[in-house]
């Protein structure tokens, strides 16, 4: 299988360099070269016969009686010829690369043509059909009904520059799967494809690269597919063995008074049903001997804060200490505040350490944790991360993990101690149970599924900017006047953070001497120092200045209940994920809240559609699923973000079946024989593709 390509036969230097520049560089890459689409050769059809068929994909056998070329204006012409059969004749069309086509399509040329038939005024037409080649008795086998599938590979230059056209990549690619795809070694079992219901390997790769129909095609897929996601899973089936056994944890031992007296004397408020199960299964993860890996979803305002902070106690009351990290400084300062006020007398420490942090004091704070003091520090990853050794590690808490990538998370999990923490994720990314065990494949999940009582409802309306900007901003004026607070949020213009900001500060102005004339507007943004930004906060709070002007700074877990207004400029330019956690900023009181969502025309249907969205759903699940149908797979709720990782053949949202067999064959596997002992051929492509993935995930 590691054969390299230039020693296949019949590639010879030339063609090999061709596919080895492309990415293809042993024998078992060409195999797993598979076509990008097929034609369906089993049919063919009469041009008599698909008049009025327009939108349906055919192919026609005939000869070409006729070409020109059409100049168009500004140089843009088009080739367009005459196809005939025995029937009638349709017109074939080509916009691109004419001079290359016209050399070879021209009259008396005998091919077999596919493509969707389209209407262009009056008459019927096919734009860049696919073309094949055929010879005398290949057309008429054809014609006969005897014909396959015909795959079509992925071309580009390279091949171009060699003269491997469809034609010929197919007669290449044909010669090598019938030489090498007999001596395959399969590393399931029979007994393992029946387990699993797939085909074996040999089946699959004549499957993909020579389907006789739709059915071969689709089982050789599935089959691979399933392997490329088995071994995703089994390297994190693998990754949770190995946490628990190769790295010693910590057992608490007890639940004591001080978590108590927080819970039951501190909190102004009940713990919601869910906060409490979280907890439950939290603390049963930190009373056993492994390290605890759990994620705490919950969508925005459930109150994970407080579920962390009890966590925290639990684990300096039994003498350890705990590391809060965040991915800005004002949740940082915010959890900061929480934390004091909720922990005030119960004798627990509570240290800050961001970069504004005077030095002298940061010395105090990074000597107290060397010496292994219990307490709970709180910080940004980056700070907590650099700065500081503390070998009294018990517990780490990552907030808002969304924001940061697979590759970087594993690193925060895995500090140099000698036992390793126990380390609580969380996030408010609404992912899919199928998304979650992809990216979060080493943790145990779990969810706060309810909100916390008495909460005012949030209105969502979108807004035309070009027409009703002013009724908006009136509606705010009047709500500020009777003691509301609004922020007004400013999108991200371009890729720079400065005319972000620049965004933010002009808008402001505008409002200020326009729409909301003789209010007062605070300003906070991300390039203000930590105390500039706390004064921002606290003026907001204290209701010195109602209205808040800001960037998206705001949009991570910033708590301010008493605000009911969130005005959001260029709603269109945002994601939903992004939208929801704005959004998520208001509605944390007992009062009504609004929202308000400016587009300004030309707004996209797609951008339409996913803003009315917003204003049906409060719902961070909800939105996600609708986001997902809008936008489709790849680009579902900003996965990109997430350091997915490369995936070739298989899609984790529109596999989600194959995925979760895929996840409980690698489960079983892992539990009956962890080292795959009885499955050395699975094995060893495990280690293989394991290897490259690992890169990936920056761990070893
Ligand atoms: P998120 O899950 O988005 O991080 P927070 O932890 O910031 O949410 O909580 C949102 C608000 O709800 C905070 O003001 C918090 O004090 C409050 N809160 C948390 N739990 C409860 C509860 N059980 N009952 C009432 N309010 C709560
Ligand atoms: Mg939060």
């Amino acid at each position: 299988m590691e054969l390299s390509v230039r020693f296949i036969r019949g590639l010879g230097p030339k063609k090999g360099e061709a596919f080895e520049k492309s990415g293809i560089i042993t024998l078992r890459d060409l195999l797993y070269f598979i076509p990008r689409r097929y034609i369906d050769r089993t049919r063919t059809t009469p041009i008599s016969s698909i008049k009025g068929q327009t939108e349906t994909e055919v192919t026609l056998i005939g000869t070409i009686t006729d070409a020109r070329e059409v100049r168009g204006k500004k140089g843009r012409g088009r080739y367009e010829v005459y196809l005939e059969d025995e029937t009638d004749g349709i017109a074939l069309v080509w916009f691109k690369k004419t001079n290359q086509i016209k050399k070879w399509i021209k009259p008396g040329f005998t091919a077999a043509f596919s493509g969707k038939v389209n209407r262009y005024g009056d008459t019927l037409q096919i734009a860049h059909p696919d073309v094949t080649y055929l010879s005398k008795g290949e057309a008429e086998d054809l014609i006969a009904g005897k014909g396959r599938w015909v795959a079509i590979y992925p071309g580009n230059k390279e091949f171009e520059r060699v003269s491997l056209d469809n034609r010929g990549m197919r007669t290449l690619m044909d010669r090598i799967i019938g030489e090498f795809v007999p001596m395959l070694n399969d590393h399931w079992t029979e007994s393992y494809l029946k387990k699993y219901g797939i085909v074996s390997l040999q089946e699959a790769m004549y499957g993909l690269h020579r389907p006789r129909n739709q059915d071969d095609f689709e089982k050789g897929i599935e089959r691979i597919k399933f392997d490329e996601l088995l071994m995703l899973q089994l390297l994190w089936a693998w990754a949770r063995r190995k946490r628990k056994e190769k790295s010693k944890g910590i057992s608490y031992p007890a639940v004591k008074q001080t978590t108590r007296d927080l819970i039951n004397k501190k909190l102004p408020f009940k713990l919601t049903d869910s906060q409490r199960s979280v907890l439950h299964e939290i603390w049963d993860d930190m009373k056993s001997p492994y390290p605890m890996s759990r994620m705490l979803q919950g969508d925005v305002g459930s109150g994970k804060t407080v579920v962390a902070l009890i966590a925290m106690s639990i684990a300096v009351e039994n003498g350890y200490q705990a590391a809060l990290m965040v991915p800005t400084e004002i949740l940082a300062e915010q959890h900061y505040l929480t934390s004091r006020r909720f922990l005030e007398g119960l004798g627990i420490k509570v240290n800050l350490l961001t970069g504004s942090i005077r030095a002298k004091a940061k010395k105090d704070i990074q000597e107290g944790l060397e010496s292994g003091e219990p307490c709970i520090i709180i910080g940004t990853h980056a700070l907590i991360q650099k700065a500081v050794t503390m070998p009294n590690l018990g517990l780490v808490v990552i907030d808002e993990q969304h924001r940061f990538g697979v590759a970087q998370r594993l690193k925060l999990m895995n500090p140099e101690t000698e036992s390793k923490p126990d380390v609580l994720i969380m996030t408010a990314t609404p992912i899919p149970r199928s998304l979650a065990i992809s990216l979060y494949g080493d943790l145990e999940v779990s969810r706060i599924d309810e909100m916390p009582p008495g909460r005012g409802k949030i209105t969502t309306k979108v807004i035309n900017g070009d027409t009703n900007r002013e009724t908006v901003y009136n509606e705010v004026r009047k709500r500020v006047n009777k003691g509301g607070k609004a922020y007004i949020v400013f999108p991200l213009i371009a890729e720079s953070e400065k005319i972000d900001l620049q965004a933010a500060i002009e808008g402001r102005e505008l409002l200020m001497s326009g729409f909301l004339r003789g209010i007062k507007l605070g300003l906070l943004h991300g390039k203000m120092k930590i105390d500039e930004k706390e004064e921002a906060m606290r003026k907001f709070k204290d209701g010195s200045t109602p209205v808040l002007v800001s960037t998206t700074v705001i949009e991570v877990g910033i708590d301010i209940p008493e605000a009911t207004e969130m005005v959001i400029e260029h709603a269109e330019r945002f994601g939903l994920a992004q939208l929801h956690q704005l959004r998520g900023r208001i509605g944390r009181g007992g009062r009504d809240s609004r929202c308000y969502l400016i587009g300004y025309p030309p707004v996209s249907e797609v951008a339409r559609a996913r803003l009315k969205i917003m204003s049906k759903s409060n719902d961070g699940f909800n939105i996600a699923e609708e986001d997902l149908r809008i936008r489709g797979g790849g680009d579902f709720f900003g996965i990109r973000q997430h350091g997915m990782p490369e995936l070739r053949f298989s899609d984790i949202i529109m596999d989600q079946g194959l995925l979760l067999k895929a996840r409980r064959a690698a489960d079983d596997l892992i539990s009956v024989d962890p080292d795959l002992k009885h499955i050395p051929e699975l094995k060893k492509e495990f280690e293989r593709s394991a290897l490259s993935r690992l890169k990936w995930m920056e761990v070893g």
